[in-house]
């Protein structure tokens, strides 16, 4: 494909803007100019000027004021709904500009971009819309008081300004899971991309402002998570942090939120098992275990990045699976021909690469992969199987977040279950069977906040998404992500 940049996305590119304040897009106040990265090409895309902790306070004065004084929490529900289905049209209207932002800071592959995740994006504002008229409390019963003595019920109220913190793996989707239920909720907000995928984001507050959300009820601020991030976390006026990242960082944000006991959603990392049973379509399971590690390069929460195999059915598994692997077009964001695209950084490269490197020192088997690929130009690596992996190995433990699958044999479904379990994360985790019996006894033991079965890593927003143990606090989407951007009153009133 040969790619010609819109207008409007050079425009983008050339603005210098890394804040979005009481509805207008400026230069952040970091005196220099950041670089945001291609990882398609390793070249400069553009500079922008990051926001700072100064900014952060100012985003936060302004959501804080907005909140306070109504513009957006009294709305009417129903024009809040309206102004939420606007964004979702102007998302669609501008489909085109915002998959090329996410494929060229994101290095999403363009295909997924424009038919998977601006229209996801998209989808989740309008679900969201339909919230907004239905947040409803309830009337109790005292249990101790004369029936008729009492008038009690309950009320569902936004939480405040709430501080929402995005991840590189998804910008505008992340974003979006954010966004939409906060100001469904009637919340305002303070919203960081991470800092080396903040195009799209940025062009989405546009947007949001286009479509009728007043000014200061979202503003962003781009930079660093040690500065910017950090400074969004010990804010007074940020009633609630809502984080999408890696455990570590989840963790830091936790023992900081603690100090003024804001509250929290962690949205963390995953290491998710995929069982392959010896009755399971293998014509489904063999390319639905490979989607599940390499779509996105690995770069994905839910990846499922440890594979289980039942001994009848291990050694065709596995070579469909090496198979697939070889066949997947390596190669940049924008070409129609690649299968899969880069990783997102040079560190992340090399840290990936040396996730493997130890594995094989440890007595691994690389099957296939485990190289870099166009050295110099774009943060590419093969597709990598790996096999004869233990069950200890930090190969198997720990979050890689890369294009890597490690794969064992296992001999029924307890021992599946056993080392499935076997873990710090729960996030999620998938079974291939036409056993209906094993399906729901593995879904039933799995400790795992999403279950798949003769699927892997399909999200929806009507659906809660957030893991067990390591892998999280809390649950997006669905009505329980909603209830998490709002407070609950009791009113007891005597009669
Ligand atoms: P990361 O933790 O490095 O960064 C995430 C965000 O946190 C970025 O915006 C970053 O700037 C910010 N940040 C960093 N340090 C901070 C601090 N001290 N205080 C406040 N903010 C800080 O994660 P990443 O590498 O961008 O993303 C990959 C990770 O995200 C993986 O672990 C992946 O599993 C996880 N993830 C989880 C989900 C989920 O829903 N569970 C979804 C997507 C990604």
């Amino acid at each position: 494909m040969s790619y010609v940049m819109s207008t409007v996305v050079r425009d983008v590119l050339t603005r210098h803007n890394g804040v979005h304040l009481d509805g207008k897009a400026i230069p952040g106040s970091s005196p220099q100019l950041s670089v945001i990265i291609n990882p398609s090409s390793s070249k400069t895309l553009c500079e922008i000027h990051y926001g700072n902790a100064a900014d952060v306070d100012r985003a936060a004065q302004s959501a804080r004021q907005a909140f306070d004084d109504g513009r957006w929490r009294l709305k009417a529900p129903a024009e809040k709904s309206r102004i939420l289905l606007r964004v979702a049209e102007l998302m669609e209207a501008h489909a085109d500009e915002l998959a090329e932002l996410e494929m060229l800071d994101a290095g999403k592959l363009h295909r997924s971009a424009r038919e998977a995740e601006v229209p996801f994006a998209a989808e989740c504002f309008r679900y969201h819309a339909g919230w907004c008229t239905k947040i409803e409390g309830s009337t109790k019963q005292m249990s101790l008081a004369p029936m008729g003595s009492f008038h009690v019920y309950t009320q569902r109220e936004p939480i405040g300004v709430v501080g929402l913190i995005v991840p590189s793996n998804g910008p505008l989707v992340q974003a979006s899971w954010k966004l939409a239920p906060a100001l469904a909720a009637g919340c305002c907000c303070v919203i960081k991309p991470d800092e080396k995928t903040p195009l799209s984001t940025l062009r989405l507050a546009e947007l949001m402002t286009e479509a009728g959300i007043p000014d200061g009820v979202v503003n962003l601020v781009t930079g660093s998570g040690t500065e910017v991030g950090a400074a969004m976390v010990s804010h007074p006026a940020i009633a609630k942090i809502s984080f999408t990242g890696s455990t570590d960082t989840g963790k830091s944000i936790g023992n900081v939120a603690l100090r003024d006991m804001k509250k929290l959603t962690l949205e963390l990392g995953g290491k998710s098992p995929v069982i392959i049973l010896r009755d399971a379509n293998l014509e489904q399971a063999i390319p639905g275990a490979a989607e599940a590690i390499f779509s996105n390069a690995g770069q994905i929460c839910v990846a499922g990045s440890r594979l289980y195999v039942e001994a009848p059915v291990y050694q065709e598994v596995i070579e469909g699976i090496i198979s697939y692997a070889e066949n997947l077009v390596v190669g940049p964001a924008h070409e129609a021909a690649s299968t899969m695209g880069p990783l997102i950084s040079e560190t992340h490269l090399a840290s990936v690469l040396r996730a493997v490197t130890s594995a094989r020192e440890q007595g691994a088997k690389v099957a296939t992969g485990g190289k870099p690929l166009h050295e110099g130009a774009g943060y590419f690596m093969t597709p990598t199987v790996i096999q004869d992996v233990q069950a200890s190995m930090p190969l198997v433990q720990e979050e890689i977040f890369g294009p890597v699958l490690a794969v064992s044999k296992i001999t029924d479904l307890q021992e599946g279950l056993s080392l499935g379990n076997d873990s710090q994360f729960g996030l999620a985790a998938s079974i291939w069977t036409e056993n209906l019996s094993k399906a729901h006894q593995f879904a039933n033991a799995i400790r795992a906040g999403l279950v798949w079965i003769n699927c892997h890593g399909i999200p929806d927003m009507a659906v809660p998404f957030g893991g067990y143990k390591q892998s999280g606090w809390g649950r997006e989407n669905g009505y329980e992500g909603l209830l998490g951007f709002t407070e609950l009153k009791s009113v007891v009133c005597k009669l």
